[in-house]
Protein backbone atom coordinates (compact mmCIF):
# COMPACT_ATOMS: atom_id res chain seq x y z
CA UNK A 1 0.00 0.00 0.00
CA UNK A 2 1.27 3.64 -0.87
CA UNK A 3 2.67 5.44 2.05
CA UNK A 4 1.34 8.69 0.05
CA UNK A 5 -1.77 10.75 0.24
CA UNK A 6 -3.15 10.05 -3.58
CA UNK A 7 -5.23 12.86 -2.65
CA UNK A 8 -2.39 15.40 -2.67
CA UNK A 9 -1.58 14.32 -6.20
CA UNK A 10 -4.49 14.72 -7.58
CA UNK A 11 -5.54 18.47 -6.03
CA UNK A 12 -2.50 19.75 -7.63
CA UNK A 13 -3.50 21.46 -10.50
CA UNK A 14 0.06 22.08 -12.24
CA UNK A 15 -0.16 25.55 -11.61
CA UNK A 16 3.46 26.29 -11.12
CA UNK A 17 3.43 28.58 -8.33
CA UNK A 18 5.68 26.16 -6.26
CA UNK A 19 8.29 26.38 -9.65
CA UNK A 20 8.25 30.30 -9.24
CA UNK A 21 10.17 30.06 -5.61
CA UNK A 22 11.39 26.19 -5.51
CA UNK A 23 15.61 27.17 -4.58
CA UNK A 24 16.68 23.52 -5.75
CA UNK A 25 14.99 24.97 -9.36
CA UNK A 26 16.58 28.14 -9.39
CA UNK A 27 20.52 26.15 -9.22
CA UNK A 28 19.07 22.92 -11.72
CA UNK A 29 16.94 25.30 -13.82
CA UNK A 30 15.58 21.47 -15.24
CA UNK A 31 11.53 20.85 -14.86
CA UNK A 32 12.47 17.66 -13.11
CA UNK A 33 13.90 19.69 -10.64
CA UNK A 34 10.93 21.75 -9.24
CA UNK A 35 8.26 20.87 -7.47
CA UNK A 36 5.15 20.83 -9.57
CA UNK A 37 7.81 18.83 -11.72
CA UNK A 38 8.35 16.21 -8.84
CA UNK A 39 4.89 16.06 -8.51
CA UNK A 40 4.60 14.35 -12.02
CA UNK A 41 6.95 12.15 -11.33
CA UNK A 42 6.02 11.17 -8.20
CA UNK A 43 2.54 10.54 -9.98
CA UNK A 44 4.20 8.17 -11.70
CA UNK A 45 6.32 6.32 -9.40
CA UNK A 46 2.91 5.32 -7.55
CA UNK A 47 2.21 3.43 -11.25
CA UNK A 48 5.83 1.64 -11.94
CA UNK A 49 7.59 -0.37 -10.02
CA UNK A 50 10.85 1.38 -10.52
CA UNK A 51 11.44 4.98 -9.90
CA UNK A 52 15.75 5.15 -9.79
CA UNK A 53 14.98 7.53 -12.56
CA UNK A 54 13.34 9.98 -10.08
CA UNK A 55 15.95 9.73 -7.84
CA UNK A 56 17.85 12.61 -8.01
CA UNK A 57 15.00 14.98 -8.75
CA UNK A 58 14.01 14.17 -5.42
CA UNK A 59 16.91 13.65 -3.95
CA UNK A 60 17.57 17.75 -4.68
CA UNK A 61 14.60 18.89 -2.53
CA UNK A 62 15.55 20.23 0.54
CA UNK A 63 12.20 19.82 2.30
CA UNK A 64 11.98 23.62 2.40
CA UNK A 65 8.33 23.78 2.21
CA UNK A 66 8.45 26.96 0.51
CA UNK A 67 6.12 25.44 -2.10
CA UNK A 68 3.76 24.05 0.61
CA UNK A 69 3.44 28.18 1.65
CA UNK A 70 2.61 29.26 -2.02
CA UNK A 71 0.57 26.51 -3.01
CA UNK A 72 -3.55 27.80 -3.70
CA UNK A 73 -4.89 23.97 -3.72
CA UNK A 74 -3.63 23.19 0.13
CA UNK A 75 -0.96 20.64 -1.26
CA UNK A 76 2.07 20.55 1.14
CA UNK A 77 4.82 18.96 -1.84
CA UNK A 78 7.52 18.95 0.41
CA UNK A 79 5.59 16.15 2.79
CA UNK A 80 4.34 14.45 -0.43
CA UNK A 81 8.50 14.42 -1.50
CA UNK A 82 9.51 12.91 1.89
CA UNK A 83 6.87 9.85 1.77
CA UNK A 84 8.04 9.34 -1.86
CA UNK A 85 11.91 8.96 -0.57
CA UNK A 86 10.13 6.38 1.44
CA UNK A 87 8.74 4.48 -1.42
CA UNK A 88 11.72 4.17 -3.11
CA UNK A 89 13.46 3.50 -0.23
CA UNK A 90 11.17 0.79 0.48
CA UNK A 91 11.97 -0.70 -3.06
CA UNK A 92 15.68 -0.38 -2.26
CA UNK A 93 15.84 2.50 -4.22
CA UNK A 94 18.85 4.95 -2.56
CA UNK A 95 21.54 6.82 -3.31
CA UNK A 96 25.17 5.48 -2.16
CA UNK A 97 25.10 8.98 -0.03
CA UNK A 98 22.16 7.49 1.74
CA UNK A 99 23.23 4.38 2.36
CA UNK A 100 27.07 5.54 3.77
CA UNK A 101 24.68 8.63 5.65
CA UNK A 102 22.55 5.38 7.12
CA UNK A 103 25.99 3.46 8.24
CA UNK A 104 27.75 6.63 9.42
CA UNK A 105 24.39 7.15 11.96
CA UNK A 106 24.38 3.29 12.85
CA UNK A 107 28.07 2.97 13.92
CA UNK A 108 28.45 6.09 15.97
CA UNK A 109 25.29 7.51 16.39
CA UNK A 110 25.87 10.58 14.74
CA UNK A 111 25.19 12.22 10.73
CA UNK A 112 28.86 13.43 10.91
CA UNK A 113 30.51 9.86 11.32
CA UNK A 114 32.55 11.48 14.30
CA UNK A 115 33.91 8.56 16.76
CA UNK A 116 34.66 11.41 19.75
CA UNK A 117 32.58 11.23 22.92
CA UNK A 118 29.27 13.56 21.84
CA UNK A 119 29.57 15.55 24.78
CA UNK A 120 33.05 16.32 25.00
CA UNK A 121 32.05 20.60 24.69
CA UNK A 122 30.83 19.83 28.60
CA UNK A 123 34.88 20.53 29.31
CA UNK A 124 34.42 23.70 28.24
CA UNK A 125 32.08 24.94 31.07
CA UNK A 126 34.86 24.13 33.61
CA UNK A 127 35.16 21.25 36.24
CA UNK A 128 31.58 22.00 37.97
CA UNK A 129 29.51 21.24 34.31
CA UNK A 130 26.47 19.32 34.98
CA UNK A 131 26.47 15.45 33.96
CA UNK A 132 23.15 14.09 32.82
CA UNK A 133 20.88 14.92 36.25
CA UNK A 134 17.43 14.39 36.51
CA UNK A 135 15.56 16.76 35.10
CA UNK A 136 12.07 17.64 33.31
CA UNK A 137 13.42 19.90 30.95
CA UNK A 138 16.92 18.88 28.70
CA UNK A 139 18.86 20.21 25.92
CA UNK A 140 19.17 18.66 23.03
CA UNK A 141 22.65 19.22 20.96
CA UNK A 142 22.02 17.47 17.63
CA UNK A 143 25.06 16.25 15.77
CA UNK A 144 25.96 19.25 13.90
CA UNK A 145 26.03 21.94 17.44
CA UNK A 146 27.99 18.47 19.12
CA UNK A 147 30.74 18.02 16.65
CA UNK A 148 31.48 20.77 14.87
CA UNK A 149 30.02 23.93 16.98
CA UNK A 150 30.64 22.36 20.58
CA UNK A 151 31.62 26.42 21.53
CA UNK A 152 28.15 27.36 20.81
CA UNK A 153 26.29 23.94 22.39
CA UNK A 154 28.51 24.37 25.52
CA UNK A 155 27.50 28.38 25.56
CA UNK A 156 23.88 27.29 24.94
CA UNK A 157 23.92 24.53 27.93
CA UNK A 158 25.93 27.21 29.70
CA UNK A 159 22.90 29.51 29.87
CA UNK A 160 20.04 26.80 30.25
CA UNK A 161 21.62 24.52 33.25
CA UNK A 162 21.40 28.15 35.10
CA UNK A 163 17.40 27.25 35.04
CA UNK A 164 18.03 23.77 35.82
CA UNK A 165 17.96 22.18 32.43
CA UNK A 166 20.19 18.85 31.78
CA UNK A 167 20.88 16.79 29.18
CA UNK A 168 20.82 13.04 28.34
CA UNK A 169 23.46 10.91 29.29
CA UNK A 170 23.44 9.43 25.76
CA UNK A 171 22.14 11.63 23.48
CA UNK A 172 22.39 10.05 19.68
CA UNK A 173 21.50 11.40 16.26
CA UNK A 174 17.66 12.95 16.02
CA UNK A 175 17.00 10.48 13.15
CA UNK A 176 15.99 14.01 10.98
CA UNK A 177 18.45 13.26 8.16
CA UNK A 178 17.12 9.48 7.86
CA UNK A 179 13.65 10.76 7.88
CA UNK A 180 14.00 13.31 5.66
CA UNK A 181 15.74 11.18 3.17
CA UNK A 182 12.78 8.42 3.45
CA UNK A 183 15.23 6.19 5.85
CA UNK A 184 14.14 3.92 8.61
CA UNK A 185 15.11 6.03 11.69
CA UNK A 186 13.24 4.28 14.66
CA UNK A 187 16.89 2.71 16.18
CA UNK A 188 17.91 6.23 17.37
CA UNK A 189 14.00 7.30 18.08
CA UNK A 190 13.92 4.31 20.48
CA UNK A 191 17.01 5.30 22.26
CA UNK A 192 16.79 8.56 22.76
CA UNK A 193 13.07 8.06 23.84
CA UNK A 194 14.48 5.02 26.36
CA UNK A 195 16.44 7.68 28.29
CA UNK A 196 14.20 10.46 27.87
CA UNK A 197 11.19 8.41 29.35
CA UNK A 198 13.68 6.87 32.21
CA UNK A 199 14.89 10.89 32.96
CA UNK A 200 10.89 11.49 32.94
CA UNK A 201 11.57 14.27 30.66
CA UNK A 202 8.44 16.76 30.31
CA UNK A 203 10.11 19.29 27.23
CA UNK A 204 13.15 18.69 25.02
CA UNK A 205 15.07 22.25 24.43
CA UNK A 206 17.04 22.44 21.01
CA UNK A 207 18.88 24.75 19.05
CA UNK A 208 18.62 22.72 16.16
CA UNK A 209 15.87 23.30 13.04
CA UNK A 210 16.30 19.80 12.47
CA UNK A 211 15.98 18.19 15.38
CA UNK A 212 13.37 20.64 16.47
CA UNK A 213 10.73 20.05 13.73
CA UNK A 214 12.11 16.09 14.57
CA UNK A 215 11.43 15.90 18.28
CA UNK A 216 7.77 17.86 17.80
CA UNK A 217 6.46 16.00 15.05
CA UNK A 218 8.19 12.86 14.44
CA UNK A 219 8.80 12.39 18.44
CA UNK A 220 5.62 13.67 19.30
CA UNK A 221 7.38 15.55 22.06
CA UNK A 222 6.88 18.33 23.83
CA UNK A 223 9.67 20.35 22.15
CA UNK A 224 11.08 24.50 22.93
CA UNK A 225 13.85 26.21 20.70
CA UNK A 226 16.55 27.49 22.26
CA UNK A 227 15.35 30.98 20.62
CA UNK A 228 12.17 30.43 22.87
CA UNK A 229 14.30 29.72 26.06
CA UNK A 230 16.08 32.98 25.49
CA UNK A 231 12.97 35.00 24.38
CA UNK A 232 11.20 33.79 27.77
CA UNK A 233 14.07 34.50 29.64
CA UNK A 234 15.60 37.42 27.91
CA UNK A 235 15.03 39.62 31.41
CA UNK A 236 17.40 37.37 33.13
CA UNK A 237 20.11 37.00 30.59
CA UNK A 238 22.57 40.05 31.67
CA UNK A 239 23.01 41.27 28.35
CA UNK A 240 23.85 44.79 27.08
CA UNK A 241 23.30 46.79 23.89
CA UNK A 242 25.78 46.70 20.98
CA UNK A 243 25.91 49.58 19.05
CA UNK A 244 25.94 47.04 15.42
CA UNK A 245 23.49 45.74 13.29
CA UNK A 246 22.99 42.61 12.17
CA UNK A 247 20.48 40.50 9.82
CA UNK A 248 18.30 37.40 10.86
CA UNK A 249 17.98 34.02 8.22
CA UNK A 250 14.50 32.18 9.33
CA UNK A 251 15.89 28.05 9.63
CA UNK A 252 13.23 26.82 7.51
CA UNK A 253 12.19 24.12 9.82
CA UNK A 254 11.95 26.46 12.80
CA UNK A 255 10.00 29.48 10.73
CA UNK A 256 8.31 28.51 7.71
CA UNK A 257 7.59 25.09 9.37
CA UNK A 258 6.79 25.55 13.27
CA UNK A 259 6.20 29.10 12.94
CA UNK A 260 8.65 30.46 15.45
CA UNK A 261 9.43 33.72 13.82
CA UNK A 262 8.82 36.57 16.60
CA UNK A 263 11.02 34.89 19.51
CA UNK A 264 14.62 35.37 18.02
CA UNK A 265 13.89 38.82 16.68
CA UNK A 266 12.64 39.44 20.14
CA UNK A 267 16.25 38.37 21.69
CA UNK A 268 17.95 40.13 18.85
CA UNK A 269 16.33 43.60 19.67
CA UNK A 270 17.29 43.73 23.22
CA UNK A 271 21.00 43.21 22.09
CA UNK A 272 21.28 45.50 19.11
CA UNK A 273 19.48 46.55 15.41
CA UNK A 274 17.80 44.62 13.43
CA UNK A 275 17.57 44.75 9.51
CA UNK A 276 15.95 42.16 7.50
CA UNK A 277 16.92 40.02 5.00
CA UNK A 278 15.13 41.16 1.50
CA UNK A 279 13.14 37.62 2.11
CA UNK A 280 12.55 36.97 5.55
CA UNK A 281 9.63 35.01 7.93
CA UNK A 282 7.37 33.13 5.83
CA UNK A 283 9.01 33.94 2.53
CA UNK A 284 12.64 33.15 3.58
CA UNK A 285 14.55 31.49 1.09
CA UNK A 286 16.28 28.27 2.30
CA UNK A 287 20.20 27.32 3.08
CA UNK A 288 19.94 24.55 1.03
CA UNK A 289 21.44 22.63 4.06
CA UNK A 290 18.48 20.26 4.66
CA UNK A 291 16.78 17.29 3.22
CA UNK A 292 20.04 15.53 2.74
CA UNK A 293 20.88 17.64 -0.16
CA UNK A 294 24.16 18.90 1.62
CA UNK A 295 25.29 15.45 2.12
CA UNK A 296 24.18 13.87 -1.21
CA UNK A 297 24.35 17.20 -3.89
CA UNK A 298 27.38 18.90 -2.43
CA UNK A 299 27.41 21.21 -5.18
CA UNK A 300 23.61 22.79 -5.53
CA UNK A 301 23.33 22.99 -1.90
CA UNK A 302 26.39 25.52 -1.78
CA UNK A 303 24.74 27.27 -4.40
CA UNK A 304 21.33 27.78 -2.98
CA UNK A 305 23.22 29.14 -0.19
CA UNK A 306 24.85 31.53 -1.98
CA UNK A 307 21.73 32.68 -3.21
CA UNK A 308 20.68 32.79 0.07
CA UNK A 309 23.62 35.49 1.39
CA UNK A 310 22.89 38.18 -1.44
CA UNK A 311 19.63 38.34 0.25
CA UNK A 312 21.45 39.85 3.30
CA UNK A 313 21.67 43.39 3.84
CA UNK A 314 25.23 44.89 3.53
CA UNK A 315 25.07 46.67 6.46
CA UNK A 316 24.74 43.49 8.86
CA UNK A 317 27.85 42.71 10.29
CA UNK A 318 26.52 39.70 11.17
CA UNK A 319 23.66 37.31 9.51
CA UNK A 320 22.14 35.43 12.66
CA UNK A 321 20.17 32.06 12.82
CA UNK A 322 19.00 29.57 15.26
CA UNK A 323 20.44 26.25 13.24
CA UNK A 324 23.53 25.26 13.55
CA UNK A 325 23.23 23.52 10.04
CA UNK A 326 22.19 27.17 8.25
CA UNK A 327 25.58 28.28 10.24
CA UNK A 328 27.83 25.40 8.57
CA UNK A 329 26.35 25.64 4.64
CA UNK A 330 25.90 29.45 4.88
CA UNK A 331 29.32 30.19 5.94
CA UNK A 332 30.90 27.31 3.44
CA UNK A 333 28.87 28.70 0.93
CA UNK A 334 30.70 32.59 1.58
CA UNK A 335 30.12 33.31 4.71
CA UNK A 336 33.11 33.28 6.28
CA UNK A 337 32.35 33.85 10.06
CA UNK A 338 29.62 36.21 8.99
CA UNK A 339 26.99 33.84 10.21
CA UNK A 340 26.73 33.09 13.63
CA UNK A 341 24.06 31.41 15.98
CA UNK A 342 21.74 33.33 18.10
CA UNK A 343 23.38 31.62 21.25
CA UNK A 344 26.80 33.40 20.18
CA UNK A 345 25.58 36.47 20.04
CA UNK A 346 24.08 36.64 23.23
CA UNK A 347 27.19 35.16 24.73
CA UNK A 348 29.17 38.79 22.77
CA UNK A 349 26.04 40.95 24.64
CA UNK A 350 26.75 38.78 28.16
CA UNK A 351 27.68 41.10 31.31
CA UNK A 352 28.33 38.16 33.23
S1 LIG B 1 1.54 25.23 -6.40
FE1 LIG B 1 0.37 23.42 -5.73
S2 LIG B 1 -1.19 23.12 -7.32
FE2 LIG B 1 0.37 24.50 -8.19
S3 LIG B 1 1.79 23.10 -9.27
FE3 LIG B 1 2.62 23.40 -7.20
S4 LIG B 1 1.80 21.69 -5.97
FE4 LIG B 1 0.56 21.82 -7.87
S1 LIG C 1 10.36 21.73 -0.42
FE1 LIG C 1 11.64 23.42 -1.24
S2 LIG C 1 13.19 22.38 -2.51
FE2 LIG C 1 11.54 20.89 -2.14
S3 LIG C 1 10.18 21.07 -3.89
FE3 LIG C 1 9.38 22.43 -2.30
S4 LIG C 1 10.30 24.45 -2.74
FE4 LIG C 1 11.48 22.92 -3.88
Amino acid sequence: MSVIDIDQIRRCVRCGACRAVCPSFEVLGWETFNTRGRMILIGKILDEVDGSWALDSLGTCTTCALCSQMCPAGVTPSKVVEDARRILASRKITGSWQIELRDRISSTGNSLGETGRRHNWLSMLGADASPAVKADQVYFAGCMASYRYPETAARTFGILRRFGVSILPSERCCGSPLLRTGLDASGCMEENLRQMNEMDVDVVITGCAGCYTTLKNDYGLKVMSVAEFLASRVSELEIGPMDFTVTYHDPCHLGRVNGIFDQPRRVIREICDLEEMRRSRELARCCGGGGGVRAGYRKVSLEIARRRLADAPPEAKYIVTACPMCVRNLNEAGGHGRVIDLVDLVAMACRR
